[in-house]
Parts: structure tokens; C-alpha cells; sequence
């Protein structure tokens, strides 16, 4: 199928960029790596007037640390993110990038595509959630950050303007004791996820002091498991009970059933898939490498 006529441009600045999405209301479109938008109008799921290609705007693109965060620009790829060296102060990020489609996909898709196109199975997404990471984005009225937490408003439904751009990602760095893990369950390798966990435990004097969990695939957004956080923060490492744990993470869900698997299914493998995070989160936190 081929995607209805449309118009395009490549703007060399951010600014033009802004004016051209001013420009044509609400008939221009973002064109990142294309892996999430070329799909869906060769596929006639949806028509835009004008795409504005993003891939010539100087400064969308790099991993730099500053002020206690990881800033990654919206144009690099998934490959780039899970390669950086800077990126290795936020561990989840080399953790999830593999999960991500197929190398070709992680080649050319890119972080902000992804959180700008807000799938709930997405892993940048999640993983955004889960870190409270702050997204800047650039509109008509300047620059903006907005908390990962008001990012996703339901599925493939951001709460970004209709003529605003997302510049970066903020992500925060967890010093001291931590651990991450990312687990998931698909059909196959390189499916979006059927269920997904991402989990991070800081440590200290014994006890773990900070908690993240967000699920994904499970819902119309990322959902962050705040109660079974907050159960786990303060407990000691040896008590710590990662069945009660999982229980905790998925009492409140209720996922939707689709053809892939039922909504009980999903909500089975959350609570096995959060198990395995938070031992294996722990486990890195205390600097064992073996996995559950
Ligand atoms: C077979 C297949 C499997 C996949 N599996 C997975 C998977 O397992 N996990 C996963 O997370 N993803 C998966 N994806 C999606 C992939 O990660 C895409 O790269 C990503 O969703 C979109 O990024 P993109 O750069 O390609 O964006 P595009 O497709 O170019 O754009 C996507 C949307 O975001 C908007 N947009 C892009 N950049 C910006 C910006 N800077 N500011 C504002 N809006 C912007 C566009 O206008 C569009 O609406 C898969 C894709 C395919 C084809």
C-alpha cells in the first residue's frame, strides 16, 4: 500500500521548524526515523498535508551529562542511546535499548520518536516513567520541560502541542548502590512487548532507599507501580519478598485483553516479570551478576 500524497520539507533549524508546524495547523506531521510513522501512512492508518523532516535540525542529536542527568537529544537512535558512554550513568538505558524491535529498527527509530509517538508497550516510554524523567520540548512559546509522569496521555497520545517538538530527554542519575533490570515477555524477538517490567533499587546501610517500577504494554500508558514502591523502600535487602513484592506491582492492574494474550494473561506475566526485576534489580545493586 502506498501512503497518500503529501508535501515535505527539511528544515535546518528549530525555529523553522516551529514555523512550518505553525504554518499548516494541524495538517504537518513530524519525521524522525520513520520506523513508527512510515508504517502508518503506507498503511493509510492516518494522512498528513506536509512532513517535516527532522533529520537536518543541528543540536537533536548526542548523550551529555550534566546536573546530576543524562540529556539525550530527540533525533538520537535507539542504537546510539544503548551505546553511549555517557548513557551508562542511567543503566536502564543500555538495558532496554535491545529490547527494542530489531537492529535495523533501533538503527533508524529514535528516543524522541518513540516518547513523542507515546505507544504504551514502547520501552522509552517506561523507562521515562520509571526515572521521572523531564522531556524538553520547544513550541511556539518557547522552550518547556515537561515530568515524564503528565508525558503520556493514553495510547499514541502525548501532551505535547500540536506545534511543539521534542528537543531532549532528561534522565536522572541514581548514585550510590543501584541496580536495574528490564524484563519482558513477546511473541518473538523484536515484537513489542506482550508485558514488560523496568525496575530500580538503590541500596543503602542494607536497605534499599529508592524504589521505580513502570510497566509496560499493560495499559494505555506506562503505569508506575508507586504503592508496591513505597512498600519496598525502607525494607531490609534480607527481607525483602519479591513475590509479595510482584503481587503488590500488579494488584491494581487491569489490562485490556487484544489478540496477542488476554488482559489476565498480561497481568500473570507482569507479576511473574516483576518478580525477576526486583531480584535481579538487587542482585546488581549488590553487585552479583547472576540472573533470576
Ligand atoms: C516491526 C517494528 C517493531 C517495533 N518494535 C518496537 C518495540 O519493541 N519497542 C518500541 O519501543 N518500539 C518499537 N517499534 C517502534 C520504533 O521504536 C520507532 O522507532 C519509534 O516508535 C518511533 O521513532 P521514530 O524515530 O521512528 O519516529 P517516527 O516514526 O518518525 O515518528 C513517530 C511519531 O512521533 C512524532 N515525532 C517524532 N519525533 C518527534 C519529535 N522530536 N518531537 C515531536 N514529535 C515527534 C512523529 O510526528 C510521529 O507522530 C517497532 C517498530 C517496528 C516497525
Amino acid at each position: 500500500v502506498k501512503a497518500a500524497p503529501f508535501t515535505y520539507s527539511a528544515p535546518r533549524s528549530l525555529d523553522e521548524v516551529v514555523d512550518t508546524l505553525v504554518r499548516y495547523d494541524d495538517e504537518a506531521k513530524l519525521l524522525a526515523g520513520g520506523q513508527s510513522l512510515v508504517p502508518v501512512l503506507a498503511m493509510r492508518l492516518s494522512r498528513f498535508e506536509h512532513l517535516v523532516d527532522l533529520q537536518h535540525v543541528p543540536d537533536l542529536t548526542g548523550v551529555s551529562r550534566s546536573d546530576g542527568a543524562v540529556r539525550i537529544g530527540a533525533m538520537t537512535t535507539h542504537s546510539a542511546v544503548g551505546q553511549a558512554g555517557e548513557a551508562a550513568a542511567v543503566p536502564l538505558l543500555s538495558q532496554a535499548a535491545p529490547f527494542i524491535g530489531h537492529g535495523a529498527i533501533r538503527n533508524r527509530g529514535t528516543l524522541g520518536g518513540s516518547l513523542a509517538h507515546a505507544d504504551p508497550a514502547g520501552e522509552w516510554p517506561a523507562v521515562a516513567v520509571a526515572l521521572d524523567a523531564e522531556l524538553e520540548a520547544v513550541g511556539p512559546d518557547g522552550p518547556r520541560m515537561i515530568p515524564a509522569a503528565e508525558f503520556f496521555l493514553g495510547t499514541w497520545t502525548s501532551s505535547l502541542e500540536p506545534a511543539e517538538v521534542l528537543v531532549a530527554a532528561h534522565f536522572p542519575v541514581w548514585e550510590g548502590a543501584c541496580g536495574f533490570a528490564v524484563e519482558e515477555a513477546a511473541r518473538r524477538h523484536g515484537d513489542y512487548a506482550m508485558a514488560g517490567v523496568v525496575c530500580g533499587v538503590q541500596l543503602d546501610g542494607g536497605r534499599v532507599t529508592r524504589a521505580a517500577v513502570a510497566l509496560l504494554g499493560v495499559g494505555s500508558t506506562p503505569i508506575r507501580a508507586t504503592a508496591a514502591e513505597q512498600a519496598l523502600i525502607g525494607t531490609s535487602v534480607a527481607d525483602v519478598d519479591a513475590t509479595a513484592f510482584a503481587t503488590a506491582v500488579v494488584s491494581e492492574l487491569d489490562p485490556p485483553d487484544d489478540l496477542h494474550a488476554s488482559g489476565e494473561q498480561r497481568r500473570r506475566m507482569s507479576c511473574a516479570l516483576a518478580e525477576r526485576a526486583v531480584r535481579n534489580a538487587i542482585a546488581a545493586a549488590n553487585g552479583e551478576d547472576q540472573r533470576a
